[in-house]
């Protein structure tokens, strides 16, 4: 167990008694108010560290020490809010389909109310602005930087489901409640530079195994102090710990005096990362990148491959089946990692369905054989994991190889530069220099995608 220091250090010694302007200081003290407790042997800066804030080691610590704790009367959800009886009383009226409103109305209040209990937590943030992730960018700027990696379609869905959720739930509860939220306040940008901060800088507690298994809803946000100044690396060196009463902050391996406590957000692609969290790790360091597949893009490769109408009947049939086993939809997409595929069981059935001849693509649906792949799922996943690893992707059936080959060339053509030009940029030193950040970004992300999509052209040739 970490040593636990009676008043938390700022930027590597500076301590304070009584009330100060500096921001740090400030939710440092409510820190200690509200029983969080801060091992002697970290502090947070804004220097030295990946972005802004962060928390760095000024003594060595040991894998599994604590390095914080916070009780969970300190996390900022809809019951720990001061207008949680409001919100108690309204739940019904407050569902969404994202199922964050609740938290977003309590933010929104907590956020610009002069008297708010976590105001010297929510005062670390004072300009929302700040918030770079491509929901702020211009349409034509997401298109131009980032067209083919996923983000502006996601990034669409996201601005049409806050504006449906500000006007069809939080305006009328707004209107409800003037005692509480002003609509010349609470408007819909603020709601929106609020969805963006709860998605950089709040948590989800992960469904315990018997939750999983009764396909619970997942748990909603929160907001958790000390935890969200902790800035994430795909190697990083500590995760938080959810336990009855605590929150804890645990190293997973030795940190070194003067290195950064890296928490980690989950296993997120580079994609992910600047979707959700507005940043993405520099070229090739994201252990975690992946690079997507749209599903549409297999069934492409499938059409180019027909040389008859018949083949073409053949082909629609199958794909058919596929969508009513739900290893493919209209939106979906298979995801390749570093090593291979991920999703296993979806790839290797359509690679095998498309594959079949016809006599004994009928053969199988007549004897129901899909409903046996559904069955043995599980087993059968290591071995259709090996055969799907990009080390295994040359032994494949040539007719499965020229499926994924075309696939993936369909994919690269759907960016806008190719990755030569990408890689051109990244060895320019003088080019990379002129990048703006977001230009910067998007190619970390554009890069790690593509570098992906051609090691698969070159496996399947
Ligand atoms: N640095 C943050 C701050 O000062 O408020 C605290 C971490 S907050 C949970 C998440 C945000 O930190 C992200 O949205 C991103 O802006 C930044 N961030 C986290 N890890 C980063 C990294 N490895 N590189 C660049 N920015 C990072």
């Amino acid at each position: 167990m970490a040593s636990e220091a009676k008043r938390p250090k700022v930027d590597g010694g500076s301590t304070s008694e009584g009330s100060s302007g500096d921001p740090l200081e400030n939710f440092l003290r409510w820190c200690e108010k509200v029983g969080l407790t801060l091992s002697d042997k970290v502090y947070l800066s804004r220097e030295g560290t990946a972005a802004e804030y962060g928390m760095l080691a000024s003594r060595d610590i040991e894998e599994g020490e604590v390095i914080f704790s916070i009780p969970r009367t300190a996390v900022l959800f809809q019951s720990t809010t001061k207008v949680k009886a409001v919100l108690e009383e309204g739940k019904t009226s407050l569902e969404s389909v994202s199922g964050w409103v609740s938290l977003l109305m309590a933010l929104m209040w907590e956020y610009t109310s002069p008297e708010s209990y976590w105001g010297p937590y929510l005062s670390l943030w004072p300009d929302l602005k700040a918030l770079d992730h491509p929901m702020f960018w211009s349409e034509q700027e997401r298109e131009r930087l980032l067209q083919g990696t996923g983000i502006p379609e996601a990034v669409d869905k996201d601005l049409a489901n806050i504006g449906r959720e500000y006007s069809d739930i939080v305006l009328p509860f707004i209107r409800l409640h003037p005692d509480l939220w002003d609509p010349e306040k609470h408007t819909l940008e603020l709601y929106t530079s609020l969805v963006a901060f709860v998605m950089a800088y709040s948590f989800q507690e992960p469904l315990t195994d018997d939750e999983e298994d009764d396909e619970k809803e997942p748990n909603f946000p929160m907001m958790v102090p000390m935890a969200d100044m902790l800035n994430h690396v795909s190697n990083h060196n500590a995760h938080l710990e959810f336990t009855l009463d605590f929150l804890k902050m645990v190293s997973v391996r030795r940190i070194r005096r003067g290195e950064e406590v890296f928490n980690t957000y989950g296993e997120m692609a580079n994609w992910q990362l600047l979707h959700m969290y507005g940043f993405a790790e520099p070229y090739p360091s994201n252990s975690n990148d992946t690079a997507d597949i749209p599903m549409s893009n297999v069934y492409k490769a499938g059409v180019e491959a027909t040389k008859s109408k018949e083949d073409q009947r053949l082909l629609v049939d199958k794909w058919n089946l596929l969508c009513e086993m739900e290893m493919v939809g209209e939106k979906g997409a298979f995801i390749f990692g570093q090593t291979g595929v991920l999703t296993v069981t979806e790839l290797y059935n359509t690679l095998k369905v498309l594959g079949m001849p016809a006599e004994e693509f009928e053969e199988w649906k007549e004897n129901e054989g899909w409903e046996e792949v559904q069955e043995e799922e599980e087993e059968d996943e290591e071995k259709m994991s090996r055969a799907l690893s990009m080390e295994a992707l040359p032994q494949l059936a040539p007719a499965w190889r020229r499926l994924i080959q075309a696939a993936a060339r369909f994919t690269l053509a759907s960016y806008r530069s190719d990755l030569r030009a990408d890689q051109g940029l990244l060895e320019d030193g003088e080019a990379h220099a002129r990048l703006s950040s977001r230009e910067w970004r998007a190619l970390q992300v554009r890069y790690g995608q593509k570098v992906i999509l051609h090691k698969l052209l070159e496996l399947t040739q």
